[in-house]
């Protein structure tokens, strides 16, 4: 690395996706984003914002057949733009990896020994760590001389103490499996409750955080002085709360109903628990926006969907309140978090004997910025708090490329 690289590309790759923006560590400035869509298909479709030149969207579409022809045609288009791979001035190229079990505890530069260590996970996250390898393998072998980064969406969790982290299941059979809760959405949890403490004016280690991540997929976490004690997700992204398309948290022995009695095959109840359950499930809509619509229409199930989301939350402020004993904050993020007033009221109504309030003025605020929604004289700050985690990874990898 050069004294004056201070670029970093971050990678998230899906099975037939690439999202992808270059930012520079210098002032955490965007320099470009984008996204190609649908690779393998004569379909797929490139679009790339060059923020650095101010220039218009640009969208391209034609087969591209794998992650390697997606990553060449980004490459172009930064290339297009003064910004390509080649540049002196990229420090590193940081890579969103969904599952790093209990190995990884903190971002990690790639090498062949740490890509097969990720390869060992594949049993435990089937659906998300092939594709991040596919990105990794594309990336190196692009730019084989540039350091790589892993950051894993489950680094943040390992703090949990065993008794959060483990089920109750025959200690054997979860060891021998790898069975445990290992949280996702780790990266945006990091990030959201250090700003939430930077929003009250404290150091992290000073406050504990209730961290709501509500996007398509859902998420809460308890962190107490900066280290996360407890988390909804388990073993996969499937427990927890209601989210767009996933149940989250369900009676097991449900499966087995399916299976024995409604005679559903293992990969129709997964798709079903996965795709075709929460909102989407309840009422035929996973967006938010959606749901408030038909609900201001009058629709019964889309209402009935909102008010099951918005138990779920509640038990789990509930719950990490106990687990926590004080609690100085809540933090809304994500999609839903970030955008949708009413399910913040909701989610807070009716828990001012848990000292948590919200300010029907400040909730109604639009902004881009971290803000209190709670009354100035609340006990539990209540906040909305937006998360960047293409930041939170760029800022990640740059520390460990440039220490
Ligand atoms: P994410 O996964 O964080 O990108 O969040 C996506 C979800 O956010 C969508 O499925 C919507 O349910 C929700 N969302 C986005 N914008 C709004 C909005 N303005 N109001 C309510 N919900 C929104």
């Amino acid at each position: 690395m050069t004294a004056t690289a201070t670029r970093v590309l971050v990678l998230n790759s899906g099975s037939s996706s690439l999202k992808y923006q270059l930012l520079d560590m210098h002032d955490a400035a965007r320099l470009a984003v984008g996204l190609v869509e649908r690779i393998g298909e004569e379909t797929s479709r490139l679009v790339h914002t060059p923020l650095a030149t101010g220039g218009a969207k640009r969208e391209t579409e034609g087969a591209m057949a794998d992650h390697d022809a997606a990553l060449k045609a980004v490459a172009a288009e930064l290339a297009a733009d003064g910004l390509g791979l080649d540049s002196p001035e990229l420090a590193a190229i940081g890579h969103r990896v969904v599952h790093g079990g209990l190995r990884f505890t903190e971002p990690t530069v790639i090498d062949d020994a740490v890509l097969t260590e990720i390869e060992r996970l594949v049993p435990v996250a089937p659906l998300h760590n092939p594709a991040n390898i596919t990105g990794i393998r594309t990336a190196r072998a692009l730019r084989p001389d540039l350091p790589q980064v892993a950051v894993f969406d489950t680094a943040f969790h390992t703090t949990m103490p065993e008794y959060a982290a483990r089920y109750a299941l025959d200690v054997a059979t979860a060891d021998a499996h790898r069975i445990r809760r290992y949280g996702f959405h780790g990266t945006s949890h990091a990030y959201v409750s250090r700003k939430t403490a930077a929003l009250l004016g404290k150091d992290p280690s000073e406050v504990n955080v209730i961290v709501l991540h509500l996007g398509n997929g859902a998420s809460a976490s308890a962190v107490a002085g900066g280290r996360c004690v407890d988390t909804s997700m388990g073993l996969t992204p499937l427990e927890g709360l209601v989210m767009g398309t996933r149940s989250g948290d369900i009676d097991p022995a449900v499966t087995f109903h399916l299976k024995r009695v409604a005679g559903m095959s293992e990969d129709e109840v997964d798709e079903l628990l996965n795709k075709k359950s929460g909102l989407i499930g309840l009422c035929g809509d996973n967006d938010m926006r959606e749901i408030r619509r038909r609900i201001d229409e009058g629709d019964d199930r889309a209402k009935l969907a909102f008010d099951i989301y918005i138990h779920r939350l509640k038990k789990y402020l509930g719950a990490y309140t106990a687990v926590l004993g004080r609690v100085d904050a809540v933090a809304f993020t994500a999609g839903v978090g970030e955008n949708a007033a009413p399910v913040r009221e909701a989610a807070i109504a009716g828990l001012a004997d848990m000292g948590m309030a919200v300010d029907a003025d400040r909730n109604a605020v639009r902004s881009d910025e971290p803000r209190l929604i709670s009354p100035e004289d609340s006990r539990v700050a209540v906040a909305v708090v937006p998360t960047d985690e293409e930041l939170e990874i760029a800022q990640q990898t740059y520390a460990l490329v440039s220490a």
